[in-house]
């Protein structure tokens, strides 16, 4: 099938290159002229186990052109949508995107899916994006349709999850919209829910606000094993084990970041109010989730004078397995440190590069200069860090490195 994918992020990029595996004809649209050389050439323009190998073998084609896209059985729109300063969600990008998407194909002959895969609040594709695609003359449900098909991948594991879903989610404007959808995703080995647009949209919100919620959750119940002298690590495999829980998503510590939980969770809340309903768990599962992001900092003021200090961070990275800073952890902590006088040495696998551009100022070395620091923070879970020699040192551990408990002083945020 004819393929376009307008954005070449993190989704745009892994669905198009999976897409294109999988023998459908791909062209990805982006304005970012340096990110479409890089894909013309095979090269990845961020990291994801397994996409420099997919980009190697398969043929996607990128391009600023927006009349590429004339030929497209389905334009899947994979922009970003970003908080703004109420919490409610920027469509500014979605918006332009479905503006060029509409001029440009107001004169296309054959039937069309328009899809958007951005994650947006409940009533955004009817009540937004439909009337920008009709604006040229063009008609819903009879020259072209529109389907909303939240993405669920994780980062670190996308290219994984794009070929394995544990469901696909079309959301259709009607049947004939979600067939050519349907179609596309009828081989992939998950169950397939088909619903209307606003339902897929909230599928998408709840479940983000599900997972926040139960990371919260455990760190509320860490907090108070922590006063108990109770490793909170044993409690949640305890609970694990019940089916009904499940251990993902149970780890204690320093909390969620990233671009879309934070994110989501806030665009949930803000539709819940916008519309005269007061969310007070999810308000709940935010503010704790807030507040635990500066726990490290708390627990290292019992050991070291801030002021002046050089604290060492392991881990920029919001999660492993990526080089994506966005909403990590070590944001909020590093602004608070800097603010404090203390000098920053820093070192993560892969998240350097994207972290000098926030924080060109702070010192980037190896991970063993980083255990020279007076204090060490540990702050992205990444295996490697078992491999250090922490004997001697001070290191306060937001996530959960076993190694580090050698460490002449070690607390661990919960
Ligand atoms: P991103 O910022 O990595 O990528 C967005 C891309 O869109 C950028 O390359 C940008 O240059 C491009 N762009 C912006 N305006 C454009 C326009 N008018 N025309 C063409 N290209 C344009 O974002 P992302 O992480 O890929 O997220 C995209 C959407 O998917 C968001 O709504 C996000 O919430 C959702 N989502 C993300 C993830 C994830 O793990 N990152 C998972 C599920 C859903």
């Amino acid at each position: 099938m004819r393929i376009s994918i307008i954005g070449s992020g993190y989704v745009g990029l892994i669905i198009g290159a999976c897409l294109a595996k999988l023998g459908n004809k791909v062209i990805l649209i982006d304005l970012d002229e340096k990110k479409i050389d890089a894909i013309n050439s095979g090269v990845s323009t961020l990291y994801e186990e397994g996409l420099d190998e997919l980009l190697s073998r398969t043929h996607v084609e990128a391009s600023s052109d927006y009349q590429k896209i004339m030929n497209s059985k389905i334009v899947f729109l994979c922009v970003g949508t970003h908080s703004d300063k109420d919490n409610s969600i920027s469509l500014e990008y979605l918006i332009q995107a479905t503006e060029q998407v509409s001029r440009v194909l107001r004169d296309k002959k054959d039937y069309y899916v328009v899809t958007i895969k951005s994650t947006v609040a409940p009533g955004t594709t009817e009540g937004r994006i439909i009337p920008i695609l009709q604006r040229w003359g063009r008609k819903v449900g009879k020259d072209f349709g529109v389907c909303m098909s939240p993405e669920f991948l994780r980062e670190g594991k996308a290219v994984y999850d794009f070929m394995h879903p544990d469901r696909v989610v079309i959301g259709e404007y009607d049947s004939k919209s979600g067939d050519v959808l349907y179609s596309l995703f009828q081989n992939f080995n998950a169950p397939i829910l088909r619903t209307n647009l606003r339902t897929a949209e909230m599928v998408k919100l709840a479940s983000n606000a599900f997972l926040a919620n139960k990371v919260s959750f455990i760190n509320e119940i860490g907090n108070i094993c922590k006063r108990l002298g109770i490793d909170t690590h044993e409690v949640a495999k305890g609970m694990g084990f019940d089916n009904r829980i499940g251990g993902k998503y149970l780890e204690a510590g320093i909390g969620f970041g990233g671009s879309c939980l934070p994110k989501d969770l806030k665009m949930l809340i803000a539709k819940a109010k916008q519309i005269g309903y007061e969310p007070k768990i999810l308000e709940e599962v935010s503010n704790l989730n807030e507040k635990q992001a500066l726990k490290p900092v708390e627990l290292l003021k019992k050991y070291v004078s801030i002021k002046n200090a050089t604290i060492g961070i392991l881990g920029l990275a919001f999660k492993p397995g990526t080089d994506d800073v966005r909403g990590s952890r070590a944001i909020e902590i590093v602004e608070v440190l800097l603010g404090e006088g203390a000098t920053i040495k820093a070192y993560d696998p892969l998240a350097m590069e994207n972290f000098r551009k926030l924080y060109p100022y702070i010192k980037y070395v190896s991970k063993e200069e980083v255990l020279n620091c007076d204090a060490i923070l540990i702050i992205t879970e990444w295996e490697e860090f078992n491999g250090l020699d922490y004997t001697g040192k001070i290191v306060i551990d937001g996530r959960r490195i076993i190694k580090a408990e050698e460490a002449r002083i070690y607390e661990r945020v919960c």
